[in-house]
Parts: C-alpha cells; sequence; structure tokens
C-alpha cells in the first residue's frame, strides 16, 4: 500500500515537470501591462463620462435616475432649468473611489447621458482626487449612441400651439389624467 503511493506521488511530480517542460515554448498569455498596452473591449466598463447629444447640448436633464439606482449612492447631483424651459444638472459629481462599476446607472439612463467607457488607468494618490466633477466627466461628443437625441423623441413640449407640436398634429396624451 504504501509502495503504490510513493508510486503515486512520484508520478505526479513527473506530470509536472512534464507539463511545465511543454508549456515553456508556447505562447506567453501574460501581457506586460503597462509598457505593453491592453485592448480591452469597447463595451468594457470603466471611467464615467457624461456626454453630449447630436445637437451639441448635455444630454443629462438631472433627473437623478442613476443616483437612486447606485448601490454605492457614490453619484449626486442638482436639476436646474434653463430659460428654454430645458433641464439639466446644475453641478454632477461621482465619487469614483466608491463606484463598483456595475453599469446601472448608465442602464437607468433615459438619455444616455452617462456612459461607462474602456478606460482604466484611474489610480491617484488621494481619495479627495477621484471625486469627479462635472467639468471632469463632460466630454465634447456623444459617446456609444451617436444618433439617439431624448429632446427629439421625448422632450417636446406639450403646448399644442407649439408650431412644432402643430406641423405634427400629435395627440398628446395628459399623462395627469391617466394616473391611478
Ligand atoms: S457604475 Fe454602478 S456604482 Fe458606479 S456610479 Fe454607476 S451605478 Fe454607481
Ligand atoms: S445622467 Fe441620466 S439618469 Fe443621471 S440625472 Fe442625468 S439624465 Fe438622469
Amino acid at each position: 500500500m504504501i509502495i503504490i503511493k510513493i508510486l503515486n506521488i512520484f508520478f505526479t511530480q513527473i506530470r509536472s515537470i512534464a507539463m511545465v517542460g511543454l508549456n515553456i515554448f508556447s505562447k506567453r498569455e501574460t501581457k506586460m501591462y503597462p509598457e505593453e498596452p491592453i485592448n480591452l473591449p469597447s463595451r468594457y466598463r470603466g471611467r464615467l463620462i457624461l456626454t453630449l447629444d447630436p445637437d451639441g447640448e448635455e444630454r443629462c436633464v438631472g433627473c437623478n435616475l442613476c443616483s437612486v439606482v447606485c448601490p454605492v449612492g457614490c453619484i449626486a447631483l442638482q436639476k436646474s432649468t434653463r430659460k428654454n424651459g430645458r433641464w439639466y444638472a446644475k453641478f454632477f459629481r461621482i465619487n469614483l473611489s466608491r463606484c463598483i462599476f456595475c453599469g446601472l446607472c448608465e442602464e437607468a439612463c433615459p438619455t444616455c447621458a452617462i456612459q461607462l467607457i474602456p478606460d482604466i488607468e484611474l489610480s491617484d494618490f488621494q481619495r479627495k482626487d477621484l471625486v469627479y466633477e462635472k467639468k471632469d466627466l463632460l466630454i465634447s461628443g456623444t459617446g456609444k449612441y451617436s444618433k439617439y437625441n431624448f429632446y427629439k423623441r421625448s422632450g417636446v413640449s406639450l403646448n399644442r400651439n407649439n408650431s412644432v407640436n402643430k406641423d405634427k398634429n400629435t395627440n398628446f396624451i395628459d399623462v395627469k389624467k391617466i394616473l391611478p
């Protein structure tokens, strides 16, 4: 019995050495990051950004949905209204040291304003430097959704005298009348 055990250990060791020998000349999978750049998939969930719509307007309407859905509560913002009635975020703050990059904020956002991009180089020396303000988050482009314009779909005024709506001759529903 003892002899069988010894033989078993011996052959296990031989097999391990043989496997190392077989793989010694095979292609290396490990990337020498950061010297060697890594190509992340385009939908990889990394750094958060705020985007503009195709007309160059801020997409974020300050609805607060991203903040409510965030499981770690790292988004803070305040809604305000422009002279033309359009809502926007007066301030928008994300504490990236708490973010777990789950992507729920992006899923909840009705305007596709907030997006996660494949950028993982976020380390810093002080936690306070990982609190990103709106100026750090807002980019000058549309991000992943180049054609989506929330205001062209849902932001149309309910005012029937509005020339845009007159042309379309749309029958709007008064949502207050269908509330339970
Ligand atoms: S990715 Fe997740 S944790 Fe990070 S801000 Fe969005 S909802 Fe919060
Ligand atoms: S980023 Fe999107 S979900 Fe968050 S407040 Fe702005 S519009 Fe609403």
